[in-house]
């Protein structure tokens, strides 16, 4: 019997034994083609040499360093390399270990600032409904899944959720793209009036919406409009790219698609792409400059900041990517996943809608495509696709649909971004066969 503590306490799961590029490998032999990456993880695949081998050769030279005695060469490397390319003034990283971990600290960096700089009125996070930003409390506190939430409703802090730029399902008929993402962007501004804009200290959102969503890019125009009003009343922009971040969606960092420069931006999973636990949050130089010429000390902290076997690790990532133009490859597959996926179901009978960015996708199942109605959020269905894809030897990550209806059950694809277009095209026979199988299932 098995003491590990499952996600699912009464499912057996298969014991992973080996990775090799895009497939997992079982006990039993059984090959896995990881079409979500985990949950958009695994972005150089499962075997990668380079990344191994700075592995192995940072723990022979130096396995752990506490931040709060030392630095680290890879930690500092690191650093100077995401600065390089991040977007507007970025200017400081601070590694933790997770997604989580960064968007909690983005919040209390957050707070700290406005500390800093006078403003202790200013308490206030705005975020979106239908969000999803961690599972620590103040991170599951700034997101609007209902069902994340539910039960530990009573231990989360509050704060404001706005409508999320989500066309599919909530642009009028009557309303251009670009009217649609204007009307959502002034909630914004209207709920930082509504709370009094002397006490908002953020505004949160994923430029594109990986697991509540399903990959879903926002409208053009609104985030140079979110940029804007966060400007006029001194709020921060704080952007979760834990998912979409780090080349998923055909930048190094997702922002870069919409032109758009955040106070402080969160990044995780592919920047360590699964091979050790790293997140990252960086903030612009006026941030840092507030606190280190105020208390001098953020005030907050976690054991494995820096760790420098994670920091060398994500620093071969992110050369990888670099010095193999993997960016540009995720654009090509990207391109090519996004014309097989709509060849392949844009006129299903209960695919209501594809959607995504780079070789970032969402698939939306409704059981009207006219009507956009969703599938009784009682059938499971999103549960249902995932284990019949999964027997047919396909990851992929399912989200169910919310009980208000105002999003139905999906998939998200996040394949690794090697994936060749031979490999895509056998995940999509899966994936296809597995939709036909779940929905007779669900229809007999
Ligand atoms: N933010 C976003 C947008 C995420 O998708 C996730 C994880 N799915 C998190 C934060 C939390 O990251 P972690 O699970 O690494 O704590």
């Amino acid at each position: 019997m098995s003491h590990v503590f499952p996600r699912h306490c009464h499912s057996e799961l298969p014991t992973a034994v080996a990775g090799d590029g895009c497939y997992l490998i079982d006990a039993d032999g059984k090959r896995y083609f990881d079409g979500s990456g985990g949950a958009a993880v695994s972005c150089l695949g499962h075997s990668n040499a380079r990344v191994r081998q700075a592995i192995k050769d940072q723990v022979d030279k130096l396995a752990f360093a506490h931040t709060g005695f030392l630095t680290s060469e890879p930690a500092e490397a690191l650093a100077d390399l995401l600065i390089e390319h991040a977007p507007g003034d970025l200017d400081r990283v601070y590694f933790v270990s997770g997604g989580s971990e960064a968007v909690e600290s983005a919040i209390k960096l957050a707070r700290q600032y406005h500390l800093e700089n006078g403003e202790p009125q200013r308490r206030h996070l705005i975020a979106r409904r239908q969000s999803y930003h961690g599972n620590t409390l103040g991170a599951l506190s700034a997101g609007g899944n209902a069902w994340r939430r539910q039960q530990f409703a009573p231990l989360l802090v509050e704060m404001s959720h706005i409508a999320p730029c989500y066309e599919y399902a909530e642009r009028l008929e009557t309303e251009s793209l670009e009217d649609y993402g204007q009307r959502v962007a002034q909630e914004l501004e209207d709920e930082i009036l509504r709370l009094g804009p002397e006490t908002v200290m953020g505004f949160i959102a994923e430029p594109v919406v990986g697991a509540t969503l399903g990959a879903v890019p926002a409208a053009p125009g609104y985030f140079a409009r979110i940029r804007e009003i966060c400007d006029k009343y001194g709020v921060l922009l704080i952007l979760d790219e834990v998912m979409c971040g780090m080349g998923r969606t055909g930048h190094l960092f997702a922002c870069n698609a919409d032109n758009v420069q955040p106070d402080i931006l969160c990044v995780a999973k592919g920047l360590g792409a699964g091979y050790q636990p790293i997140g990252a949050m960086l903030c612009s130089k006026s941030i840092y400059d507030a606190i280190a010429q105020g208390s001098g000390f953020f005030q907050h902290g976690h054991t494995y900041l820096g760790h420098p076997v994670a920091a060398a690790a994500a620093l071969a990532v992110v050369r990888e990517m670099l010095d193999h133009d993997l960016i540009a490859q995720v654009n090509s597959r990207g391109a090519y996943l996004e014309t097989q996926l709509r060849h392949r179901f844009g006129q299903h009978a209960h695919v209501g809608d594809v959607r995504g960015r780079g070789l970032f996708w969402g698939v939306e199942l409704v059981a009207d495509r006219q009507t956009k109605a969703p599938f009784d959020p009682s059938l499971g269905l999103a549960g249902k696709l995932k284990k019949a894809a999964f027997a047919e030897g396909l990851i992929c990550y399912p989200m169910p649909g919310t009980r208000d209806g105002r999003v139905g059950d999906h998939i998200l694809l996040a394949p690794p971004f090697i994936a060749s277009e031979a490999e895509l095209d056998q995940a999509l026979d899966m994936l296809q066969s597995a939709l036909e199988k779940t929905l007779e299932a669900i229809q007999t």
